[in-house]
């Protein structure tokens, strides 16, 4: 039954990746199981579609993974995040903190028109810097943001609470 399936039975905890101390939740495992993945996207696209986008966008790389084929099978077209050096042609780009030193995300100077509405998605919710930093980048960019999908919560972190539009999560952790 869709309703009871268990998603996190689906993710492995890897402690010490990709540095000593930390917990690594990966997604690989639930990823590769047909029928967790076929739950997983199902679950996101009734919360997405609600919100009534015009576009998605996935912040590079694992956010990717879902916003390309949900954008598929909601009809909608799908804009990509990246890191710098990746895109070609006129790009927006903005910097953001990290625990050490900053990291930037660009998007194509034309990828948006003005007032588009645009659900925002990523594998993973830490401190909610990326995604913070996406909303703001894709407000640069002419977009209206209108949600945001994770696939899991770390709630300790506090991210939710960076972010000024709704947001959906999978599935949670402490
Ligand atoms: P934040 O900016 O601190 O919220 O970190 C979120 C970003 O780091 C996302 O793009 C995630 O892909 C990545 N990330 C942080 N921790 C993990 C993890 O345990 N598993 C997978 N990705 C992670």
């Amino acid at each position: 039954d869709q309703a009871e399936f268990d998603l996190k039975r689906h993710i492995r905890e890897v402690p010490d990746f990709p540095k000593p101390g930390i917990l690594f939740y990966d997604i690989s495992t639930l990823l590769r199981n047909a029928d967790a993945w076929q739950v997983a996207t199902g679950r996101i696209a009734r919360v997405v579609a609600g919100w009534q986008p015009d576009l998605l966008a996935g912040i590079e790389s694992r956010g990717f993974l879902t916003a390309a084929p949900l954008a598929q099978r909601l009809g909608l077209g799908f804009v990509m995040l990246r890191k710098p050096g990746k895109l070609p042609g006129e790009t927006i780009s903005l910097s953001y903190g990290l625990e050490y030193g900053q990291d930037t995300l660009h998007i194509q100077a034309d990828a948006i028109r003005p007032g588009q509405r645009v659900v925002v998605l990523d594998d993973l919710l830490a401190t909610g810097g990326t995604l913070a930093a996406s909303v703001a980048l894709l407000r640069k960019a002419g977009a209206e943001v209108v949600g945001c999908s994770v696939m899991i919560e770390l709630e300790g972190l506090g991210g939710r609470d960076r972010l000024d539009v709704p947001l959906h999560t999978l599935m949670h952790y402490p």
